[in-house]
């Protein structure tokens, strides 16, 4: 009898049975409302029925083919339907499985492209697990304590945080660009550096959007130095933050784009994208994997993007988002417990704070579990874990986030009591 591993910590304690649109039921078809979306996967909701049709229909006609042996028609329609949204200029893609093996497939090609071997990151940035992605991960020492020696290569500049800082956002867009100078003039020459890697909202380092003037700050100096700019879209891509990409809030185009999550409603898939002339200079055979840009997996994101168009989800997440955001913004007017609420779109978190504005990470874990035993499913996040964030499938209704609102509300009310 085999049982799961200990090192297993489930943040609350569903066993689901099935899932439909924004609720998950378990055995005794007890239902909860899902905020967390499979991580902010399944933005179309669970067992979206167009979704499960192309896939049903991918299964029955070609499961695998693997597509640098053989091409399969689902990848090259996927390919031309990933063309209508992307950036204009990215026109080149390469499919995998996973968000942290996409962040890899951007260095492999960062680093070949420019002959260079140093990445900056942001402080509080997470880009995935395997041994590469956690170098560039900085939203905490539990991706990184104890795995090292750590990808060398790797710098860090900070990330303009103003609710920690205690500065308003343009004073911290300054400092951190002002620091990113310093550490190109010192630690990290230009003719070394490669790549900046950023998320256009700081995923699980605590759901923090990069201030206006932020990503323009980092495309001028990797103009000026002939850095790549990569974004990582993995959590905020596909209507995520109210927009088709998180960094269309600013005016800043990337380079190099890193997908994966809200691509395909669940089934495993990345993408990386950037254009043709930078991918040639990738080297060939470099990029691959036995299972990335699965037939059934790029079926299922042919039909989400089909589900994001139709649907409007894009402009949901905006005006919902909008709605979430004002409601969550009451629920800490009367709980001092909560100290910032903040995000984009359907992408919104409230952090817990001490009387004294230090992180309180009990409060806002004991906040997350109650909100579990009123039937709302929330994770936490953030460097400290005293952010709890809302990433609900984007097909949610204003009915739904104002039930989401009052559950919250009485979990927080029985976290804040003494
Ligand atoms: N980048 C970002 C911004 C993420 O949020 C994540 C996952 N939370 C990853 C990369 C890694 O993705 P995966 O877990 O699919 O490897």
């Amino acid at each position: 009898m085999a049982k799961l591993s200990p090192l297993l910590k489930q943040a609350t304690p569903v066993l689901a049975e099935r899932g439909e649109g924004v609720y998950l039921y378990d055995a005794d078809d007890r239902r909860y409302l899902d905020f967390t979306a499979g991580i902010g996967v399944t933005s179309t909701g669970h067992c979206h029925p167009r979704v499960v049709e192309a896939a049903q229909k991918q299964v029955a006609t070609l499961v695998h083919g693997q597509y640098t042996t053989v091409m399969h028609r689902p990848l090259l329609r996927l390919t031309e339907a990933l063309g209508e949204v992307l950036p204009a200029g990215l026109d080149s893609l390469f499919f995998l499985n996973s968000g942290s093996e996409a962040v890899e497939a951007a260095i492999r090609l960062a680093r070949h492209a420019t002959g260079r071997q140093n990445i900056v990151v942001f402080q509080g940035s997470f880009h995935g697990r395997t041994m590469g992605a956690a170098a560039l991960t900085t939203a905490g020492t539990k991706f990184r304590a104890g795995i090292g020696p750590l990808m060398p290569g790797v710098a860090v500049a900070p990330f303009p945080q103003s609710y920690r800082y205690g500065w308003d956002e343009a004073e911290a867009t300054r400092f951190a660009l002002r620091e990113l100078d310093y550490l190109l003039a010192t630690a990290s020459s230009p003719r070394d550096t490669a790549a900046f890697v950023v998320e256009p909202v700081l995923g699980e380092g605590g759901y923090i959007p990069a201030p206006p003037g932020f990503l323009e700050g980092l495309r001028e100096r990797a103009d000026r130095h002939g850095i790549l700019l990569v974004v990582d879209e993995v959590q905020t891509g596909f209507g995520r933050t109210g927009r088709f990409w998180g960094h269309e809030h600013a005016g800043a185009r990337p380079d190099v784009l890193i997908s994966a999550k809200g691509l395909a409603s669940g089934f495993p898939l990345s993408a990386i994208a950037a254009p043709a002339a930078l991918m040639e200079r990738g080297w060939p055979g470099s990029q691959g994997g036995t299972y990335g840009g699965n037939a059934v997996a790029c079926a299922a994101a042919l039909a989400t993007l089909e589900v994001i168009r139709d649907e409007d989800l894009v402009a949901a997440a905006d005006r919902l988002g909008a709605r979430l955001g004002d409601g969550l913004r009451k629920v800490a007017a009367d709980h001092p417990v909560i100290g910032d609420v903040r995000g984009l779109g359907l992408m919104r978190a409230s952090e817990f704070t001490t009387p004294g504005g230090e992180p309180d990470a009990a409060t806002a874990a004991r906040a997350q579990q109650a909100a579990a035993g009123h039937g709302l499913l929330l994770l936490t996040c953030g460097a400290f874990g005293n952010v709890v964030r809302m990433i609900p499938p984007l097909v949610v209704s204003e009915p739904q986030i104002d039930d989401a609102l009052a559950l919250w509300s009485a979990a927080v009310a029985d976290a804040a009591a003494p």
